[in-house]
C-alpha cells in the first residue's frame, strides 16, 4: 500500500490506472477505523482493481470545534489495518491539499431542505461541509465505486442525489450497519464511552428494533412517542427519534403512502453524541 498526501500525486496515479482500463473503489473515512469502514474497504477490494480510501477529519463538517479537536486519530493503527485488508492506496491529504483556496468553497446542490432535517437540525452547516468534502474527494479520485455505510443514512442520501444532480460517473454501494455482539452500531465515537456507557448504549438498536415490530400495528406518530419515551432516561439524552420516508427524508402523516420508512436518531451517553438508523420497511 502507497500512503498518498498529495493531490497532484494521486490524481496522476489514478489517470495511468484508468487509462489501463482498470477500475478504481474509493472509500472516504476521517479514520479511527474499526470494523464498520473495513466492510466498506474489503467491498471496494473485491469488486475492484484498484482501492483508495482516504483518511480526512474534514474541518468544515464540524459545527463545534471542541468536537473536531476530541476526534480520535490513529494513522498507524488504521494504515496497518488498510495495508492488511489489500488497499492499495491511502490518501493522507492535509486541509490544504483538500482546500488551497480556503475552506469557504460552497457547493450549489438544490436538496429540497433535505439537509435541515435529522442530523441537520441539530448540526446546522454540518451537510454542506459533507458534500463539499466528498465532491471534492470525487474529483480528485474519480471513481467508478463510492462505498458509504448505511450507517450514515443521512449522508449517503445527500451523496447519492449529489451524484445524481452532476451526473457524476460513480455508482454509489451503501454497505449493511456493522455492530458489536450487543447491537451498538461500531463508531469512532464508541472509544469515549465507558464499559458500562457501552452496555447502556445497547438499548439504542433494541429501540429501533422494537420499533420496527410495533409499526405493524401502529401509527409512525405511536410508534415515535413509545421510543422516545424509552431511550429517555437519566443516563440517556435523546436529542430526535424520527420515522421519515426513506427517500426524501420528510415526515409521514400515513404509512400507508410510503414504501421505504426508515427511523433515525441520536443521543447523547456520557457526554459522546450517537447516530443509529434502521430500516423498517421497503
Ligand atoms: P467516518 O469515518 O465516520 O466518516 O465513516 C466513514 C464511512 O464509514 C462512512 O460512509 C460511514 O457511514 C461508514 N461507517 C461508519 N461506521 C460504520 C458502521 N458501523 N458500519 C458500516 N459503515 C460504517
Amino acid at each position: 500500500m502507497e500512503i498518498i498526501k498529495e493531490v497532484r500525486v494521486l490524481e496522476e496515479k489514478l489517470k495511468e490506472i484508468r487509462s489501463a482500463g482498470k477500475t478504481i473503489g474509493f472509500t472516504p473515512t476521517m479514520g479511527a477505523l474499526h470494523d464498520g469502514h473495513l466492510s466498506l474497504v474489503s467491498r471496494s477490494v473485491e469488486e475492484n482493481d484498484v482501492s483508495v480510501c482516504s483518511i480526512f477529519v474534514n474541518p468544515t463538517q464540524f459545527n463545534e470545534k471542541s468536537d473536531l479537536d476530541k476526534y480520535p486519530k490513529t494513522l498507524d493503527a488504521d494504515s496497518a489495518m488498510l495495508e492488511k485488508a489489500s488497499v492499495d492506496f491511502l490518501f493522507f491529504p492535509s486541509p490544504k491539499e483538500i482546500y488551497p483556496n480556503g475552506e469557504s468553497y460552497e457547493v450549489d446542490l438544490p436538496l429540497d431542505g433535505m439537509d435541515e432535517v435529522l442530523e441537520g437540525e441539530f448540526r446546522p452547516g454540518h451537510f454542506k461541509g459533507v458534500i463539499q468534502v466528498v465532491k471534492r474527494l470525487l474529483e480528485i479520485t474519480n471513481p467508478n465505486h463510492l462505498y458509504m455505510g448505511q450507517k450514515d443514512f443521512q449522508q449517503f442520501s445527500l451523496i447519492h442525489a449529489m451524484i445524481t444532480h452532476f451526473q457524476m460517473p460513480t455508482t454509489l454501494v451503501v454497505c449493511p450497519i456493522k455492530r458489536e455482539p450487543n447491537g451498538v452500531a461500531m463508531s469512532s465515537r464508541n472509544v469515549r464511552l465507558s464499559k458500562k456507557g457501552k452496555l447502556l448504549a445497547s438499548i439504542i438498536h433494541w429501540t429501533l428494533a422494537e420499533s420496527k415490530k410495533r409499526l405493524k400495528n401502529n401509527t409512525v406518530k405511536e410508534v415515535e412517542t413509545w421510543a422516545l419515551e424509552n431511550l429517555t432516561t437519566e443516563w440517556c439524552k435523546v436529542e430526535y427519534f424520527k420515522i421519515v420516508d426513506g427517500y426524501t427524508l420528510k415526515d409521514i402523516i400515513d404509512k400507508k403512502d410510503h414504501d421505504y420508512l426508515v427511523a433515525s436518531l441520536a443521543v447523547w451517553i456520557e457526554d459522546v453524541r450517537l447516530i443509529d438508523n434502521m430500516t423498517l420497511k421497503q
